[in-house]
């Protein structure tokens, strides 16, 4: 298996839009690593994790052609996960209609609710939806998936992460989540994972429906106490935003003294057999 972010920054964008903090005022001064658009997964070249607004922008920027995308995970329907518009570039003459490949699109209700208040023709787009709850766990094509609840988007949201595992790998996608429910740490018990891949939203600040510097912590010790990682499984952090977090080297230097690492738009990872 093998996995590449498309992007690591939260819901405004890292350097953000209307911004001239110092952070963000030195994020575009450098640029590279600095610069997060909106949290995306693509999983080998067919399993596409959250359609958010930038994904067009990744594509190019990553020179990708989603087109293989045959499985769509939806973590929940915050805007900077997911734009119905997305599949509304599907059918023809915006997209290749008829020719691609039919995509099986999972997640909380709200996905079926909100693509049908848009009118979007199923059919034409090529798409199907099946909506799933937290602790459900399925197959598509190659790949095992178990939802999770996530903390997040309260009394507003159903708010999911997911485990997908393939072959002999495993991994996490932690996205948007405070420090996990009772429920969801329970349901972990027995999965393991070669990567995890954790929020860091607020850095400094505090907001209890994402993790910070310290909630972060306080769940990776839990991960690691749980024998929720393999021998040499890797957690790797995402979703910053320039509120709270510093520039990509100072977050490296944060993490790796706690064996975690922070992700960056375009990183690959090659989980070997
Ligand atoms: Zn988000
Ligand atoms: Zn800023
Ligand atoms: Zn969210």
């Amino acid at each position: 298996m093998r996995f590449q972010f498309l992007g690591t920054g939260a819901s405004e964008g890292f350097p953000a839009l209307f911004c001239n903090c110092t952070v963000c005022s030195e994020a575009r001064r450098l640029g590279g690593k600095n610069l997060r658009l909106r949290s995306a997964l693509l999983v080998n070249d067919d399993l596409l994790v959250d359609f958010g607004p930038d994904l067009l922008a990744a594509a190019q920027r990553l020179n990708l052609n989603l087109w293989k995308v045959r499985t769509g995970l939806i973590t929940h329907t915050h805007e900077d996960h997911f734009n119905p518009d997305n599949f509304f570039l599907r059918p023809q003459p915006f997209g290749g209609g008829p020719n691609i490949p039919v995509m099986r699109l999972y997640g909380p209700k709200d996905v079926a609710v909100e693509l049908a208040a848009k009118g979007l023709d199923l059919e034409k787009a090529r798409l199907e939806i099946q909506t799933v709850s937290a602790f459900e766990s399925w197959q598509d094509n190659d790949y095992n998936f178990t939802a999770f609840r996530a903390y997040h988007a309260i009394d507003h949201l159903e708010a999911l992460f997911y485990s997908i595992e393939a072959g002999p790998h495993a991994i996490l996608y932690a996205t948007d989540t405070g420090y996990f429910p009772e429920e969801t740490w329970q349901a972990l018990q027995g999965h393991s994972f070669d990567a995890i891949i954790l929020e860091e939203t607020v850095g400094k600040g505090s907001y209890n429906q994402h993790l910070s510097f310290d909630t972060f912590l306080q769940v990776l010790e839990r991960i690691r106490d749980s024998g929720l990682l393999r021998p040499g499984g890797r957690v790797l952090a995402h979703h910053f935003s320039h509120s709270g977090n510093p520039l990509h080297d100072e977050l490296h230097a944060f993490f790796a003294p706690h064996g975690a690492e922070a992700a960056y738009d375009g990183m690959e990872v090659v989980l070997s057999d």
